[in-house]
């Protein structure tokens, strides 16, 4: 029965590609046949009713509005680039929060996207040529590898890092996890410790890296994830180099009501999202560099 699972109970959202088209233009174009009303937390987003498929309206096909959930959107609204800064997006493809990014900084500045897989890299190279971005480089890249102190790496401020993680926020995987454990077998347990624990682990090197970058003032780390070990513990690890480099929590969307789990200190400076409830599990922290800021306490 379609009408008891969340995913077409809830409402469906489009952010408007500003590159392309104005949201008052885009409101007037979806209303002719939809009931449409604007977010009242993301700039940008539109809200349609359940069950609106937009998969082949014609503003999708041309990149005018972009098929993107409320939680995901808020990912590049919450780190707020200025228009003409340099931008990183640390882990990009398929590219929707880069040309979100792109979007919020009006095509001035500079987006600059790696990415590590070579297939992957295809589907950010379509996002972009789709969105009209002019201002996005696509770099074939290892984050970790990138030389922070390098030009232009040396100039960027602001970084999106939004890395591989294990997508349990999404609700085809919170079905998996709502099985009871024995369901799943002692073994796939013990796999899936592991997995996440290999994941964190990155998670918390890159995070790390993204702390290294000289020009560096606002950094957003986030996951589609629900699991406390690749949200909370990620940022709690990291929190003392964080704060020795002039770093401390801000708060992204202060008038939301979901906040971290109260696992570290600073923790309603964080941001979650339901997987049920709002239809997407995300998780958001925001650092931010204050100018002659050098170590002080979180
Ligand atoms: N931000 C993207 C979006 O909104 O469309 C989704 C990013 S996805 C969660 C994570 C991406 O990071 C994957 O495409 C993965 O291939 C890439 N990735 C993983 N490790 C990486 C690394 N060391 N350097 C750069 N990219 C990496």
């Amino acid at each position: 029965d379609h009408y008891q699972t969340p995913d077409v109970s809830k409402p469906r959202y489009v952010r408007v590609n500003t590159l392309k088209l104005d949201v008052d233009s885009a409101l007037i174009e979806l209303r002719k046949q939809y009931m449409v009303e604007k977010d009242d937390l993301v700039p940008d987003l539109l809200k349609l009713p359940p069950k609106c498929d937009l998969h082949d309206h014609p503003l999708v096909m041309n990149g005018s509005v972009f098929m993107q959930g409320k939680a995901s959107s808020m990912v590049a609204a919450a780190l707020d680039p200025e228009p003409g800064w340099e931008v990183l997006d640390a882990c990009a493809a398929p590219g929707n929060k880069t040309v979100h990014l792109a979007a919020l900084m009006r095509g001035k500045g500079k987006v600059i996207a790696c990415e590590l897989n070579k297939e992957r890299i295809k589907r950010l190279a379509d996002t972009v040529r789709l969105s009209g971005a002019c201002n996005i480089e696509v770099f074939h890249s290892d984050f970790l590898s990138l030389d922070p102190k390098d030009p232009p790496y040396s100039k960027v401020r602001a970084i999106l890092l939004d890395p591989s993680c294990s997508g349990s926020g999404t609700v085809a995987e919170r079905l998996d996890h709502l099985l009871p454990s024995h369901a799943a077998g002692l073994s796939a347990n013990v796999d899936e410790t592991e997995r996440l624990t290999k994941l964190a682990s990155f998670q918390k090197k890159a995070l790390t890296h993204a702390l290294c970058f000289p020009q560096a003032e606002r950094i957003v780390y986030s996951t589609c994830s629900i699991h406390q070990i690749e949200n909370e513990d990620v940022v709690k690890s990291i929190l003392p180099l964080a704060a020795s480099h002039g770093f401390r929590l801000a708060t992204p969307f202060p008038q939301w009501h979901r906040r971290g789990l109260p696992v570290l200190e600073g923790f309603e400076h964080l941001l979650r999202t339901d997987p049920v409830e709002d239809k997407e599990g995300f998780f958001i922290a925001l650092f931010i560099k204050e100018e002659g800021s050098v170590i002080h306490p979180l």
